[in-house]
């Protein structure tokens, strides 16, 4: 097709022109993460991931609360009531910068706050979402447990009630943010079924050691949680979730925003990769300009706009209220697979700086090996999308 003067530049950072899809307001959500993360963290990332620490993860939370990161999509109590498909850039931008940040945002409005904005009482809601709205409470959501991660059915945590009050014994393992939180959603087993809990973290009873010696996510605060005879009173219990379907209802909205996350590992990686290879120079020239390394970025490009289309679709359909959650399987299986593969590639291109620190690539491929597992692992997913496909199930 011959190029015409009336059509826009192509553009190499938006070659489908997704951009045009978006609202000026989306716009302007994308770029208050974007300016955040590119002050907040990307200058000290490499250092922390570095050291296996999140250090001021308090002051950081205050301050995404402060750009209304936290909770984001969901009404009232604090929270912005932006869009799905503005809490999905705003997913993409944070963890372009690092899987870490993204994790802290999603567990705190993705899976505390969505579990207490949705199944919660009145007076949880007050009491609890407009604190953590302002990153001034930090929560975590402990549903996977040493024994039974992909089949959270089999759950040991277990609630009984004693007199009024209820007591949970049990341990939970994996559990984001859980040394730093100040309230902790756990899911437990009681006689009526599984049931989450809304437990203050400086109950008698409850302690979250620190997960170390992590090669992913090292920027991001892991944790068991230990339950030894936590006395909660009656109100604790969340009153509108019953069953498996409470934490997985959570996990849907959470895995929506690892759609467009996983994206922005990617595009960081890409574009890392681009750069190097219009500067890097072999045999006399940019190794950019070498047929095989072409073949990589336009492969890459390809993969990465494709998955923020993909992003942008399941966005507006949540939007819509019309997300189902075999297609948030369907764009977390895709967009996280394809987003590894990108930052592999990435690394190939940057050959052995690919794997120092100084560059983003190597820190985003390993981190996107814990995104690959949590919240469903591919496999989970591919079982989700077998099923909705045959209508038989194998999971079991
Ligand atoms: C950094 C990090 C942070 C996390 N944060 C949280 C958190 O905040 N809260 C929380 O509750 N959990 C969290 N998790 C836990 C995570 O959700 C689990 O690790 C995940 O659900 C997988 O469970 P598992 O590790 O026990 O693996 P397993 O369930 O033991 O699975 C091991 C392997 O077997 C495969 N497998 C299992 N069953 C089948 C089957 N039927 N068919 C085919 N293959 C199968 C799996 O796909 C996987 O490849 C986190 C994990 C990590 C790594």
């Amino acid at each position: 097709m011959a190029s015409s003067p009336a059509l826009p530049p192509f553009d190499p950072a938006d070659p489908l022109g997704i951009d045009d899809l978006l609202e000026p307001e989306d716009l302007a959500v994308r770029g208050t993460v974007r300016d955040w993360a590119g002050k907040r963290v990307l200058p000290h990332i490499a250092e922390w991931y570095e050291r296996g620490e999140l250090p001021g993860v308090r002051e950081l939370a205050r301050e995404l609360g402060g750009i209304g990161a936290l909770g984001m999509s969901l009404e009232g109590y604090g929270c912005a009531g932006a869009s799905a498909v503005q809490y999905g850039l705003a997913c993409l931008e944070l963890e372009a910068a690092d899987s870490g940040i993204r994790s802290l945002v999603s567990v705190q409005g993705s899976l505390a706050m969505y579990a207490v904005h949705r199944f919660g009482s009145e007076e949880q809601k007050r009491e609890w979402l407009p604190r953590m709205a302002a990153g001034e409470v930090i929560g975590c959501f402990g549903l996977t447990e040493p024994d039974h991660g992909s089949d959270p059915a089999g759950m040991r945590t277990r609630a009984r009630r004693d007199g009024g009050d209820w007591v949970l014994d049990g341990r939970k393992m994996w559990i984001t943010n859980g040394s730093v939180a100040g309230v902790a959603i756990v899911w437990a087993r009681t006689d009526d079924g599984i049931r989450g809990f809304v437990v203050p973290t400086d109950t008698p009873g409850f302690s979250a050691p620190e997960i170390r010696h992590k090669w992913s996510l090292r920027a991001s605060v892991t944790s068991e949680l230990v339950l030894d005879g936590v006395r909660l009173p009656a109100d604790a219990v969340l009153p509108g979730a019953l069953g498996l379907r409470g934490p997985l209802g959570c996990l849907g909205h959470a895995r929506y925003g690892i759609v467009w996350g996983a994206m922005g590992a990617a595009r960081s990686s890409f574009e890392t990769a681009l750069e190097y290879a219009r500067t890097r120079e072999q045999f006399g020239r940019p190794i950019g300009g070498f047929q095989l390394t072409q073949a990589k970025l336009a492969d890459m490009a390809v993969e990465l706009h494709k998955g923020i289309l993909l992003a942008h679709h399941l966005g507006r359909r949540m939007d819509a209220g019309r997300l189902r959650p075999e297609q948030v399987s369907f764009g977390k299986l895709n967009n996280v697979r394809e987003a590894i593969d990108i930052c592999r590639t990435a690394r190939t291109i940057l050959g052995a700086n690919g794997i120092s620190l100084e560059y983003p690539v190597m820190r985003h491929a390993t981190n996107l090996e814990s995104v690959l597992t949590y919240e469903g692992t591919v496999e989970m997913h591919q079982l989700v999308l077998g099923k909705a496909l045959t209508g038989l199930d194998a999971f079991r």
